[in-house]
């Protein structure tokens, strides 16, 4: 049996849903679950709907229900016009969003967002679209159910980033989805989803329906999970900042992991760690050039494999830089203020503290900044005095992080030393560096604008392009 799984990017409108729906309908023949995400943007408008209404801000919260509900029934109206289940899936999706609207309305009286709060509105997304993509699939003569992620994975109650009780979710995994398959129904569950034993919803991270299917995979003991995104795989560089990067065409479940675990979006890097312990084949597909075999992640990769160092970027961050001008500044100051962060569900993508200079760098996603800020002033307010905690505001500053990760890991070359020579040539103003116990790898922090260009030149410097030979398994795109 294999489990697929579509993110957003590959559920983004009528069209994508329509070829997600080709794509299971040319793979039956054994039994197959699907694994979806939220249409592409709903989780980011349901997390700053929930935002919104924490602070107040009715206007904002309404127009992410108003986003929300178009976006549905644009594709429900698009795919299932000749339907009988349409008007019936136009109800289900008014009733999702009718509870939605009183739980933010819920939050807007609390006039806070607990992190509770957050997954119970965040965990919305998937279940329209697991709605939405079982209704397509039934219309296409397939036989297929929606179930929620609450009821299949069961997980901790850290809210926000929440780890699964494998043996329980094996149990209602086999209770439920077991018996869809024996039947030949097309379970299409909602990935990035769970619920504590108790019930509450919770979510496994952002990006995180990657980890849902491969936890799915792992307690279905699947022969294969196919992740399916809009890239050939997992390439030298993000395809879309370097049009030339290189599928590598076969890695390692280490390598992988490593790799996402840099930021490389493409995969989550929570994904490995289930599919590991039954040795089940990873591919990351391109649902939009579904007949190229994508990445291939394995045990045991062939040896005779060329591999490539690559270059990981991540952009939408933004740099908050906490400091204290009175010497005040403690180890202390900066495990509250990460403490504070972790606590409210904000993921720090980089930081770099310096008790010399008296203070912190943090790097969080773009879409966390203000709330970050807020948070942070909030806690410095009470405990420095204010001249510190306007300061905080004022140091935000739109940056990318740009990894350079040499693989396997005991490449004789030092990558990181190649990479800071290269940095070095094209001048780019570095903003922090992180880098850990080993010289295969460093990330550099520099300023938003200048990562496209900073990546390209670091790929070519360091003869990744595709015009500096290679070939073998790590060949060009496409
Ligand atoms: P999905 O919606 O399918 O989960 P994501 O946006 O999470 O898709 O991941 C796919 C994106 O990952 C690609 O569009 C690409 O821009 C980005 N990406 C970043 N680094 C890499 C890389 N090294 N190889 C492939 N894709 C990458
Ligand atoms: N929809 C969730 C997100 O946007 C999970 C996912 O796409 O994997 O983070
Ligand atoms: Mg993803």
């Amino acid at each position: 049996m294999i489990v697929d799984k579509f993110g957003g990017t590959s559920l983004a409108n009528a069209e994508r849903i329509a070829s997600v729906a080709g794509i299971i309908a040319s793979s039956r023949g054994g039994a197959q679950a699907v694994v979806v995400s939220a249409l592409a943007g709903a989780t980011d408008h349901l997390i700053a709907a929930a935002r919104a209404a924490a602070g107040g801000q009715t206007a904002e919260y309404e127009a992410g229900r108003r986003w929300l509900c178009d976006t549905h029934h644009r594709v429900v109206d698009e795919l299932l016009a000749t339907s009988p289940e349409r008007t019936r899936i136009r109800a289900s999706i008014d009733r999702q969003l009718d509870r939605l609207q009183r739980l933010l309305d819920s939050i807007a009286v609390l006039g806070e967002l607990t992190a509770r709060g957050h997954d119970a509105v965040a965990s919305v997304g998937e279940k329209l679209s697991a709605t939405v993509v079982a209704a397509v699939l039934r219309h296409r003569r397939m036989e297929a159910q929606s179930i929620c992620g609450t009821e299949l994975i069961i997980t901790d109650d850290v809210f926000g980033s929440a780890s699964p009780r494998m043996e329980v979710t094996r149990n209602r995994i086999a209770e439920r989805v077991r018996p869809l398959l024996d039947q030949g129904v097309v379970p299409v569950i909602c990935g990035y989803t769970g619920a504590t034993e108790a019930g509450a919803p919770t979510t496994l991270g952002r990006s995180g329906s990657d980890f849902s299917a491969a936890i799915i995979a792992a307690c279905l003991e699947s022969d294969a999970l196919r992740i399916w995104t809009d890239v050939d795989g997992i390439l030298t560089a993000d395809p879309n900042v370097v049009p030339d990067a290189r599928v590598l065409r076969e890695l390692s479940y280490a390598e992988a992991a490593r790799l996402a675990c840099f930021g490389a979006e493409v995969l989550h890097p929570r994904t490995i760690g289930p599919v590991i312990q039954h040795g089940i084949p990873l591919t990351i597909r391109n649902s939009f050039n579904p007949d190229d075999p994508g990445t291939r992640i394995v045990q045991s990769p062939t040896s005779d494999r060329r591999l490539w160092p690559a270059i990981v970027s991540a952009t939408g961050l933004q740099l908050l830089r906490l400091r204290s001008g009175n010497g005040s500044w403690q180890l202390r100051s900066a495990t509250d203020a990460l403490a504070r962060l972790g606590g409210a569900g904000i993921e720090v993508r980089m930081f770099s503290q310096s008790l010399s200079e008296q203070g912190l760098s943090l790097v969080v996603g773009e879409q966390d900044g203000a709330h970050s800020a807020q948070l942070l002033s909030r806690s410095l307010s009470a405990a420095h005095p204010k001249s510190l905690h306007e300061r905080v505001l004022d140091m935000i500053e739109d940056v990318a992080t740009v990894s350079v990760i040499g693989l396997p890991s005991d490449r004789p070359d030092r990558i990181a030393s190649r990479a800071f020579a290269a940095l070095g040539k094209h001048r780019v103003r570095v903003v922090a560096v992180a880098q850990a116990a080993t010289e295969d790898s460093v990330t550099f922090c520099i300023p938003a604008r200048e990562a496209g260009e900073t990546v390209r030149f670091l790929h070519e410097e360091l003869g990744l392009g595709n015009g500096n030979g290679g070939g073998g398994d790590c060949a060009g795109k496409g």
